[in-house]
């Protein structure tokens, strides 16, 4: 295992499409074994064979990141179809900006349930694999917008300051069984993340402006094998990148 990825086992959540997808592609390019969750099986299935096609390797399993026994069932077909558990990267998120006067309630829940509570559940799911191997890595997604709060990101600044929050507070905790928390905070990246705007100018607007700037997905790509490829005794902890153009 010379560059550190080779033959690592690693479960992407929100790999059916933007960064999650780009980071397995790359991954098992690399010689990474993925394990590939989201909710649309069929995206799975698809860049699962694409995968596999390309010489890689692949199980895909449809994950609902706000249902933990969905989460625990990924890791276990992780660790049952691979043998073991490297890595566990969580990037599902949504994005639904809007202000908060416009009580979009629905939303408010969505983002707290996914970008919030899916992180414990992907930690969950693994600690214990990773504290009897003593070795493991949980990559967690965060943003630009967990470490500055905006206008209309109200709730979604707040779930990705959690996300960092939660991150180091587990860092503290784990450490002495080897275990690494890495968290990235992406800038501006032209995914699908800004189609579930539903305030039609705001959505636009967005749009236009990730349009205009944006880094490509493998960017995150390059970030993961970064932290991944260290030294296991190197803690990659916070990683935040952007267009440089991007305020
Ligand atoms: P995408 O919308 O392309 O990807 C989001 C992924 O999350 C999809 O695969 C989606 O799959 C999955 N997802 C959403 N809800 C759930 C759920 N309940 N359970 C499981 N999976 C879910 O956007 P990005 O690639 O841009 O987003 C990746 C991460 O990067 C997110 O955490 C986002 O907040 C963060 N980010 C993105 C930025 C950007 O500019 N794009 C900037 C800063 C942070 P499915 O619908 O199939 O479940």
């Amino acid at each position: 295992m010379t560059d550190n990825i080779t033959g690592k086992v690693i479960v992407i959540t929100g790999a059916s499409s933007g960064m999650g997808e780009a980071t397995a592609r790359d991954l098992a390019a690399k010689g990474a074994k993925v394990a590939l969750g989201a909710r649309r099986q069929d995206r799975l299935d698809t860049i699962g064979q694409e995968i596999e096609a390309a010489g890689g390797e692949a199980v895909a399993l449809a994950t609902d990141v706000t249902k933990r026994e969905e989460v625990e069932a990924l890791v276990a077909k992780a660790k049952d179809t691979f043998g073991r558990m490297d890595v566990m990267f969580k990037n599902a998120g949504l994005m639904p900006l809007s202000p908060m006067e416009s009580l979009r309630v629905d939303e408010w829940d969505q983002m707290v349930d996914v970008n919030v509570k899916g992180t414990p559940y992907g930690i969950g799911a693994v600690l214990p694999i990773f504290k009897e191997q003593k070795s493991g890595q949980i990559i967690n997604v965060s943003s630009v917008y967990g470490h500055k709060a905006v206008a209309t990101g109200a709730v979604y600044c707040g779930t990705k300051f959690a996300v960092r929050a939660i991150s180091e507070g587990l860092r503290q905790e784990v450490k002495d069984y080897n275990v690494r928390v890495t968290v990235i905070s992406p800038g501006a990246v032209d995914t699908e993340l800004t189609q579930h705007i539903s305030e039609p100018e705001l959505g636009d607007q967005v749009r236009g402006f990730v349009k205009d700037i944006a880094v490509p997905s493998s960017t995150m790509a390059d970030m993961v094998a970064f932290a991944v490829s260290q030294l296991e005794n190197v803690d990659v902890n916070e990683i935040l990148f952007r267009p440089t153009v991007q305020p």
